[in-house]
């Protein structure tokens, strides 16, 4: 062989030579602590992607730095060591979904916590994941019932909706969600809660209040509690929000729910700070707006083509001192379709659910609403505003006019009717009647401890006598003329029989 032909020869051996191992598919760790890790060497890892580190610790890559990648650490740190090697997967986070999910409860990488076994799961989702566009979406056109009166009369929200739970601690955020999702039984709707940063004990009642009214056979708890790592509690909604998609892929609604919100922000500035990124407003760092609104964005009703399923979603963010003006609160409100707003005052008077009428909005749910509820709530919000700025009044004198104490009467007989107790959703046949009682003025010269008590009665009174009304409304979910004079007639005939 010429010297040349073997030249020719070694040249293409090197074009053609196959390297399986890459020395950038393997890194060494040069700090570690607090959950993250600096590692050098991993030249070519991607944005988010898993890195396998010894003892079968798994962390995510979160800062792509010139000469290193920054991450953080999904389990223990205490096991790695600086100099410790690092592998890279190739591929992001990814959890399990499909129906093996229901009735469960995961952590944030989809792992049972519930003690019942391994979930036999046959297909995964990567975590983050980009959203629908919107020529695959529609616009809301079911309602999503929650069964509390003051929200579907005044704050209806339809499937596919983003609606914002806001409020001080102790003000009844979650209550209306886990009401929410109790209300969906037999309504083909599956739900996930994802919690986030809460006690353990917490979640566990929450769990067992859910089992005790059959809502678990459709629901999915996702849960990162206080005790765990922040970057858990960072990827727990978007691992709820991957099991809901699967299902609204298959054609599927599905009510998700983000309790809260802002103790995931709290848990994605701990990482940022630890990751040394800059501080912005109140320390959270510049992309927390992105971290809400992909999120939320997820959240749809899909278009016929795509298979019709939605994604509701209920994210809760918690206030200091009724502020809505704080940074996480405006970005999320900015994010969302409207929100309902919980105040300690009302909460602390006893009305319960504590809806702030004036300061909720729905912006596209009553598109969806029942014709039934909307007509007879469509004044409910004006005349509680006028009966406030009256109530506000009142309190400087006590010579009132005759116009001016009906109207405080009847703002007064509407607050009570809006008052309801946990885990009772209502259907909205029931709805309709007790709001119409209250609208016609059934209720203006009624006690007002009396007035649960004469709901309940009338219900029973209509129920029995007179049940082709309900079954009317069920049907048509109109309220006609027609039905409204037999509806008029059979509540006069029972307030003749409750006064006597
Ligand atoms: P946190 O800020 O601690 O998360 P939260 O705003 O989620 O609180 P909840 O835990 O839902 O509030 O409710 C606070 C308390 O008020 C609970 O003890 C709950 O049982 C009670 N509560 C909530 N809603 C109602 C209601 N409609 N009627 C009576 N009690 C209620
Ligand atoms: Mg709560």
């Amino acid at each position: 062989m010429k010297t040349q032909e073997i030249s020719a020869l070694i040249k293409e051996q090197i074009e053609h030579y196959e390297h399986k191992i890459e020395a950038h598919d393997v890194g060494s760790v040069i700090t570690i602590g607090d959950g993250i890790a600096l590692v050098y060497g991993l030249n070519s890892a991607m944005n988010g992607e898993l890195l396998l580190f010894p003892h079968d610790v798994y962390g995510m890559v979160m800062n792509l730095n010139e000469d290193s990648v920054g991450a953080v650490l999904l389990g223990d740190d205490g096991l790695i060591k600086e100099g410790d090697v690092v592998k890279r997967t190739k591929t992001v986070v990814e959890v399990p979904v499909g129906d093996a999910l229901l009735g469960r409860v995961v952590n944030a990488l989809g792992k049972p916590i519930d003690g019942l076994g391994e979930i036999k799961y046959s297909k995964m989702r990567p975590i983050e994941r980009i959203a629908p566009g919107v020529m695959t979406r529609k616009s809301v056109n079911t309602p999503l019932e929650t069964g509390i009166k003051a929200i579907d009369a005044m704050i209806p929200i339809g499937r596919g909706q983003r609606e914002l739970i806001i409020g001080d601690r102790q003000t009844g955020k979650t209550a209306i969600a886990i009401d929410t999702i109790i209300n969906q039984k037999g309504k083909n709707c599956l739900c996930v809660y994802v919690a986030i940063g809460q006690k353990n004990s917490s979640v566990a009642q929450i769990v067992q209040r859910l089992k005790d009214h059959g809502a678990m056979k459709y629901t999915t708890v996702v849960s990162a509690t206080a005790s765990e790592l922040a970057p858990l509690q960072y990827i727990a909604p978007y691992t709820g929000v991957s099991i809901a998609e699967e299902w609204m892929e298959q054609g599927k609604d599905v009510l998700i729910v983000y309790d809260d919100l802002s103790k995931h922000a709290v848990a994605y500035r701990t990482l940022s700070l630890l990751l040394k990124r800059s501080p912005g407003r109140e320390a959270y760092p510049g992309d927390v707006f992105y971290l809400h609104s992909r999120l939320l964005e997820r959240a749809c009703r899909l278009s016929s083509e795509y298979g019709n399923g939605s994604i509701t979603a209920l994210p809760i963010v918690e206030t200091q001192e009724g502020d809505i003006s704080a940074y996480i609160p405006t970005n999320v409100i900015s994010i969302t379709d409207g929100q309902i707003f919980l105040m300690s005052d009302l909460f602390n008077a006893g009305q319960r659910p504590a809806i702030d009428s004036g300061l909720s909005v729905s912006r596209v749910g009553s598109a969806a609403q029942f014709p039934c509820i909307k007509k007879v709530s469509s004044s409910l919000k004006i005349e509680l505003a006028n009966f406030r700025e009256l109530e506000s009044f009142s309190q400087f004198g006590s010579d009132l006019d005759e116009n001016t104490k009906k109207v405080l009467r009847h703002g007064e007989a509407l607050m009570e009717v809006l008052k309801q107790d946990q885990y009772s959703p209502l259907t909205m046949e029931r709805q309709v009647i007790e709001i119409f009682i209250a609208q016609q003025k059934y209720l203006d010269d009624i006690d007002k401890k009396e007035i649960s008590t004469y709901l309940d009665k009338a219900w029973n009174y209509i129920n029995n006598s007179y049940h082709e009304i309900i079954d009317e409304l069920s049907k048509t979910k109109k309220l006609e003329d027609a039905l409204r004079t037999s509806l008029k007639k059979a509540l006069d005939e029972f307030k003749e029989s409750y006064g006597g």
